[in-house]
């Protein structure tokens, strides 16, 4: 289980493929990318190796300067390709990929399901997306703080938003992320060998501090909005 992702000048597939392979020593059963292409998000998952999903991407090009790429350990939802992440709500404006485990679920896809919200898959990570389109009003950092207010757990999570191109919002509880910090770039993984051909220079994410990037800055705030001033790690060592 694994998260990288991409905001920057560059085609973020390979850049989201290559980090994914950096963290497949965290083991997986099934991989997959979002990217938002300039007019939409695309997605392209799969189960199995991450050979599988770069075959399919190969097969369908797919590219965007904005993306989330995933490696998938089960836990809700045998592994498929259906259940593979990234996961989206019904207009497919909003991408996220999960590690981790929301415990509460089952209440909050019941009350989802009593609004009118239809879902597509057996994961507890389905209902963030569907969350974050019912607190959307035109604000994706706002609508991600309110959905976190509703789930319990431990999540590290990518978000990004088809209505919001230039930014990307990530977040983690008892679930490993970092941010690496380019140069009209900027990345998150949950380890920094993912990122380490790109830069050395990274943010290590407390629980709860929530990291709003867009290609030539990344801000840090608290659950509260607060903005955090963090220390950049500088890394020293070779993965
Ligand atoms: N609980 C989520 C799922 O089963 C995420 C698992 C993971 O950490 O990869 O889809």
């Amino acid at each position: 289980c694994g998260i990288v992702g991409y905001i920057g000048k560059n085609n973020a597939v390979p850049v989201l493929i290559e980090g994914l392979k950096k963290l497949e020593y965290r083991g997986y059963d099934s991989a997959g990318v979002s990217v938002f292409d300039g007019k939409e998000l695309l997605i392209t998952k799969c189960k199995g190796r991450l050979a599988n999903l770069e075959e399919k991407v190969k097969n369908e090009p797919i590219s965007g300067t904005l993306g989330i790429g995933h490696t998938r350990w089960a836990t809700h939802g045998e592994p498929s390709d259906l259940n593979s992440h990234p996961h989206t709500n019904k207009d497919m404006t909003i991408s996220v990929v999960h590690n981790g485990i929301i415990e509460n679920y089952i209440k909050i896809k019941e009350w989802l399901i009593s609004l009118g919200y239809e879902f597509e898959t057996e994961t507890d990570t389905e209902v963030v997306p569907h969350l974050i389109d019912y607190y959307y009003d035109g604000d994706l950092v706002s609508a991600v703080m309110k959905t976190l207010d509703k789930i319990e757990g431990s999540y590290a999570l990518g978000v990004i938003c088809s209505k919001e191109p230039d930014k990307m919002v990530a977040v983690r509880k008892d679930s490993p992320l970092i941010v690496g910090l380019g140069k009209g770039e900027n990345f998150i993984a949950s380890d920094i060998p993912a990122i380490l051909s790109y830069t050395r220079d990274v943010y290590l994410l407390d629980n709860s501090e929530i990291a709003i990037l867009t290609k030539e800055d990344v801000k840090i705030v608290t659950r509260e909005g607060l903005s955090v001033n963090k220390e950049i790690f500088h890394v020293t060592w070779d993965a």
